[in-house]
């Protein structure tokens, strides 16, 4: 087939699926950029409508307008949950994006600023750990000078505490013997059928570091060893952003890492995709992003929440077992608190981030992992399942939408009279944190969990 056959054919591949859409409006009232506008325009509706002039080439290009509400939506995946037709709108956008009109923050000088930073700077642990510093400073200058406005409502105004993790490392639960061969290459040969392989990524290793111990502190709770790959971004944020080249070579990049990593872990050269040890996520947009690009499809890829699911028990040890090692995580979170036979219980919303919820449909998975924390109720609070505009970059480069509706998740989340906040994306963390406010605490699920293991645990 001819190049332009081919493009002809996937035109029309795109224009039946938009066919899909029966203009019902039932997508309306889940998207938030239409919840906080009230603008058909910035619609899932809307935009199919700009997207199908712009394939069917009735509008060369889109007027400034029309760009405005390409440009303005987050890409949750929000309206695909809930459309009755499976109208595939996230692949309709990107080929929009990719092949008739890219984003105008891909364009011109602050275009190319934009490209290099994907393509470079999210690559580089230690670059990152600059920046996190320079947060730190930038923190620090507001305190002294609060009057100030904000450049940028992404760093976490805790103080987060950083320890770095090594690469190329074994973390192995207690009491585990490394065996001499094992020892020599960093892993431990007789273990190999209960090691998972953990990346560190770029956002979270570098905002909140400390989830990331306590993630290996769950996982090795549960039985299992953790490898840490020599891994760079998985490419998930430049590809959401619409830098889909860049994305793709670093999702490349990452997946060889993975195979490497398996590869050395057995000492072998098998073949791609002989491995069955899972490679498990923290971080919703990663995970999302690797399972829907990845080319290799035996290998395991799981959120973190799915490998230690308690109605899909995996890990090697009991779930039993598992579960006896947790306490109530009141006394972490208020040293003062006095727990009788559960009588107080810690209150919580858990917001579910889009790209657990809507690309991953992981929609019952951490609730049934919090269940198992001993005095913790889940609170439901309005628009839970709705984005909170976060979004990789787009709280720094769409402030005028990204700030209304982070407010709105706040204002949602205050009137379920909690001050405690469970999510797990680094974006929505630091999102959420800040349009709550002072008074509230955000926290990874696996902070909370590893803070309820008992000193008696033996991990
Ligand atoms: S819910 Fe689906 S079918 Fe209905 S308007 Fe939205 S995209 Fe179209
Ligand atoms: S992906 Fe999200 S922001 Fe974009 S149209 Fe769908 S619901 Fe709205």
């Amino acid at each position: 087939m001819s190049k332009k056959n081919a493009e002809i054919a996937m035109r029309d591949e795109e224009l039946d699926k938009i066919k899909a859409c029966i203009h019902c409006g039932i997508c309306l009232s889940a998207c938030p950029t239409y919840l906080t506008t009230g603008n058909e325009g910035n619609s899932p509706r809307g935009r199919l409508y700009l997207i199908k002039d712009l394939i069917q080439g009735e509008v060369p290009e889109l007027d400034i307008a029309g760009q405005e509400y390409l440009d303005n939506c987050l890409s949750c995946m929000a309206c695909e949950t809930v459309c009755p037709s499976g109208v595939e709108y996230i692949q309709l956008l990107d080929y929009a994006r990719h092949e008739k009109q890219e984003s105008s923050y891909s364009k011109g000088f602050w275009g190319l600023v934009r490209k290099f930073s994907f393509a470079f700077l999210l690559d580089q642990r230690y670059l990152l750990n600059l920046g996190r510093i320079g947060l730190k400073v930038l923190n620090i200058f507001y305190k002294l000078f609060p009057f100030l406005p904000k450049l940028s409502k992404m760093q976490p105004s805790r103080e987060i505490s950083y320890t770095k993790l090594e690469v190329n490392k074994l973390y192995p639960s207690a009491g585990t013997i490394l065996d001499v061969a094992g020892e020599n290459a960093g892993i431990g040969v007789c273990e190999q059928s209960r090691t998972v392989l953990f990346n560190l990524g770029c956002v979270m290793d570098t905002l909140y570091n400390s989830v990331h111990h306590d993630t290996i502190k769950v996982l090795n709770a549960a039985g299992y060893h953790v490898y840490v790959p020599a891994s760079g971004c998985c490419g998930a944020l430049a590809s959401h952003s619409g830098e889909f080249e860049i994305g793709e070579k670093q999702t490349e990049k990452f997946i060889q890492a993975q195979c490497d990593a398996l590869n050395k872990l057995y000492e072998t050269e098998q073949a791609l995709g002989d491995f069955s040890n899972p490679i498990v996520f923290n971080s919703a947009g990663c995970g999302a992003h690797v399972k829907d690009k990845v080319y290799l499809e035996s290998l395991v890829l799981k959120d973190i929440a799915e490998l230690i699911d308690p109605d899909n028990w995996l890990a090697p040890i009991s779930l039993e077992d598992f579960k006896a090692k947790l306490i109530s995580p009141v006394k972490g979170i208020d040293e003062n608190a006095e727990i009788e036979d559960g009588k107080q219980s810690l209150k919580a919303v858990y917001h579910p981030a889009c790209h657990l919820y809507h690309a991953q449909g992981l929609t019952t998975q951490y609730q049934n992992l919090l269940a198992l924390i001993p005095n913790l109720e889940l609170i439901p609070f309005l628009e839970a399942e709705v984005c909170c505009g976060s979004a990789g970059f787009y709280n720094l480069i769409k402030p005028q939408l990204a700030e209304p509706i982070g407010e709105r998740k706040a204002a949602n989340i205050k009137k379920a009279g909690v001050d405690l906040v469970i999510t797990a994306n680094p974006g929505c963390m630091s999102q959420i944190e800040a349009h709550l406010g002072g008074g509230y605490r955000v926290v990874h699920p696996m902070s909370l969990l590893a803070q309820c293991f008992s000193e008696k645990s033996n991990i």
